[in-house]
């Protein structure tokens, strides 16, 4: 099976019946990229720009970041999507030259996009170094922790400054889908992003209102929990209603049972792990779209994620 798997792996993600499910990998860098390209990725859903800034003392140049950020579209060519993230720091994931104050709950805090709005030089200078990877690539640039209108209009409000100023008008913009409100305001965001990526892992950690790395947790804190679920669902409603697409990048994309769960559901992309690119694209030749719809709504209708886990352990092919 495994070297069944490794044969398709280079052939474009579809469900049994052609339907076209775009199988990209989440990465770090350029050498992550050209890896991920190997193992068939069909480009990169979630580039964690964080890695660029961490482990330093002062941030990263525009040039600096500029030269990365056009390597790694380098690496993909110009005609495989490139997902950029804006940083996401703060809550676990602090930086020694960008002081945040000390926080009660800091993943209820400044993270993501709020630290960027805070810090809109470090925002625009990003925004700029991402905007010169625009004529090498199919450039996306993503918003991470979003959870108002507002957010994104501030945001989408800097960019509009920047790609004015450079000239790189050819960009899409979406948000990460991991703060409920976002999922539960779908529809209301979607007139305004180009796409939607749900991040499952801090999605899960507040809809379950449970650590995302807590040990004592890490069994009920599941992305296939119904209450999850109910989440995906509606965001892919939303953007539906406005023909946006939506993607999966948290780790929940990688995991084969809920492939198909996932592409029933409305999700077109799947951005996963390097390793698990393969896997994935050969469970969603096993399933037509109509047998993806079928799975989605039978798990929808179900109460607990232990039901979830088993119903997909007994579907499994
Ligand atoms: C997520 O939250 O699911 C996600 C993809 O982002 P990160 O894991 O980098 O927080
Ligand atoms: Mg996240």
């Amino acid at each position: 099976r495994r070297a069944a798997e490794q044969a398709m792996s280079q052939q474009p993600g579809q469900t049994s019946d052609g339907s076209r499910i775009e199988v990209v990998a989440n990465i770090r860098n350029a050498a992550d990229a050209r890896e991920a390209v190997k193992a068939g990725a069909e480009g990169v859903g979630l580039l964690r720009s964080e890695f660029l800034f961490d482990n330093r003392d002062t941030a990263p140049s525009e040039a600096e970041q500029a030269a990365e950020y056009c390597a790694v579209a380098r690496e993909l060519g110009s005609n495989r999507p490139l997902v950029v993230r804006t940083l996401d720091v703060g809550g676990d994931k602090p930086l020694s030259y960008l002081p945040l104050p000390k926080e009660d709950n800091p993943f209820l805090g400044l993270r993501g996009i709020r630290v960027s709005l805070d810090h809109p030089d470090l925002l625009r200078t990003q925004l700029r170094a991402i905007l010169q990877a625009a004529p090498l690539t199919r450039l996306h640039i993503m918003f991470p922790m979003v959870a108002s209108l507002d957010e994104l209009r501030a945001a989408k409000a800097i960019l509009a400054e920047e790609q004015a100023a450079s000239g790189h008008a050819d960009v899409k913009v979406g948000i990460m889908v991991e703060v409920p409100s976002a999922a539960i305001l779908a529809a209301r965001f979607a007139p305004e992003v180009d796409f939607f990526s749900i991040g499952t892992n801090d999605l899960t950690q507040y809809v379950l209102a449970m650590d995302r790395g807590h040990p004592q947790l890490a069994k009920q804190a599941d992305a296939l929990h119904p209450g999850v679920l109910a989440m995906i669902a509606m965001t892919c409603d939303g953007a539906r209603a406005h023909g946006k697409w939506v993607g999966v990048c948290g780790g929940l994309a990688s995991d084969e049972r809920a492939a198909p769960v996932l592409v029933g559901l409305g999700v077109t992309e799947l951005s996963v792990s390097t390793p698990a690119v393969a896997s994935v694209k050969a469970t969603l030749a096993r399933w037509s779209m109509d047998e993806c719809r079928a799975l989605a709504q039978q798990v929808l209708a179900l109460s607990t994620v232990t039901e979830v886990r088993a119903h997909l352990a007994q579907q499994a092919r």
